[in-house]
């Protein structure tokens, strides 16, 4: 299963991209498309029904597509171009500034009817136009700033320049192997009953390992090993990077350590397995499959379950 936003198949075109020439061709180019985002969300081409809760689990995928427009349309700002890349169809992708806020999707909803490469595509463009409106000026001199490399970096006056931005953020499952649990917490201002995997932002001068021991330790009281890497998603709220993880259960009491989840617990593979199961009896929620803490504790399910088999015959 692909995890969403992290579908995009676009050819980002990294060495022609910065060839000034090839990229005025790609925007004259009647092939050209833009994918609209703006603040509150992506421009689709319908409208997506919007849930009670746009995280809900029942959610289908792939009814809808990202509207794909000239880049001359004068409702949507082109200005300054950037670039996303040559699509699978040939036709070069720009993430265009939308000029009217009120058609667009939120990006959550908008994944949850999307193939998994729109909602990709989407989330790059996002994150893209994103780091554009919010760096306007030069964070080392205060000078403003002007779009360069279509749109993959911006250079103030005096030659500084500074690129795209990525908030690296560790998402990790803490597993008891040996008593078959996986360690959830929850936040206050969540869903009744929700339960997710805990997560942080990675510190400066940090290793990913030592991140996440950090945090599950902050939020849990409980110390971790063996972290290994599991996968990533673009979470362009606005800039980070979900970067997903498994760790061993080392020692300590499981509790809500500090002040950022109000309950942190065990749960057995049972629980979990009901809960994954959508049984309205459950008596958690497990993380929408938007989520990439969703597919964390479905590898763990699935994993631990494909393992057992050959053993019990
Ligand atoms: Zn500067």
């Amino acid at each position: 299963m692909t995890i969403p936003f992290a579908g995009d198949t676009v050819d980002r075109a990294g060495e022609r991209r910065t060839q000034p020439e090839w990229i005025e061709a790609a925007v004259a180019s009647p092939e050209a498309r833009g994918i609209v985002v703006g603040r509150s969300g992506v421009l689709l081409d319908g409208v997506a029904e919007a849930a009670s809760d746009p995280w809900a689990p029942e959610q289908r995928t792939g009814s809808l597509g990202l509207a794909r427009i000239e880049p001359g349309e004068r409702a949507h700002v082109a200005d300054p171009v950037a670039f996303l890349g040559v699509g699978a169809d040939g036709a070069p992708l720009f993430a265009l500034e939308a000029g009217d806020e009120d058609r667009l999707t939120d990006l959550r909803l908008a994944a949850s009817v999307l193939s998994p490469e729109d909602a990709g595509l989407a989330a790059y463009a996002a994150a893209l136009r994103n780091w554009h409106r919010s760096h306007r000026f030069c964070s080392r001199c205060g000078e403003p700033t002007r779009s360069g490399e279509a749109g993959h970096v911006r250079v103030c006056a005096n030659g500084h320049q500074v690129h795209p931005r990525t908030d690296p953020v560790v998402i990790m499952l803490v597993v008891d192997n040996a008593a078959d649990r996986v360690l959830l917490g929850r936040k206050a201002d969540w869903p009744q009953r929700r339960y997710s995997a805990l997560a942080g932002f990675v510190e400066p001068g940090e290793t990913l390992e030592a991140a996440v021991a950090r945090e599950v330790l902050e939020e849990s009281g409980v110390t971790v090993t063996g972290t290994r890497y599991m996968a990533s998603q673009p979470w362009p709220f606005p800039a980070s990077l979900m970067l997903g993880f498994e760790a061993d259960y080392a020692g300590g009491e499981a509790r809500a350590a500090d002040a950022e989840l109000e309950s942190v617990r065990w749960f057995s593979r049972e629980e979990l397995a009901t809960a994954a199961g959508e049984g309205h009896d459950s008596p958690i929620l497990l993380p929408p499959r938007l989520a990439i803490a969703r597919h964390l504790i479905d590898g763990w399910l699935g994993a631990r379950a494909s393992q057992i088999k050959p053993r019990d015959r």
